[in-house]
């Protein structure tokens, strides 16, 4: 019983922390004058989506696809990154 307790307090806080980085718009798109998706680093050129991965599959699975991560690599640094977006009409 114990046990179970334990296991649904954990789901339980997990899910909260899920909203609430959701909230702060953690990984979530970057947006500047010079584009709407910007690379993170100190260049802030724009982001084009490349393929997902295994492991992007696999977060947006363990995430309840709240999120539904997308990957991007930065035209210049060809840095990959995860990153997020709020759907057209979304009321979140
Ligand atoms: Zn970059």
């Amino acid at each position: 019983m114990d046990q179970f307790l334990y296991i649904s307090l954990g789901i339980i806080v997990y899910v909260l922390v899920l909203i609430v980085l959701r909230k702060l718009n953690y990984l979530r798109k970057e947006r500047y004058n010079t584009c709407n998706n910007c690379c993170p680093c100190e260049l802030k050129k724009p982001l084009e989506r490349i393929r997902r991965n295994k492991l992007d599959y696999f977060i947006n699975y363990i995430t309840f696809q709240i999120y539904d991560f997308k990957r991007y690599k930065c035209t210049d640094c060809s840095m990959e990154c995860r990153r997020w977006d709020k759907p057209f009409g979304g009321k979140f």
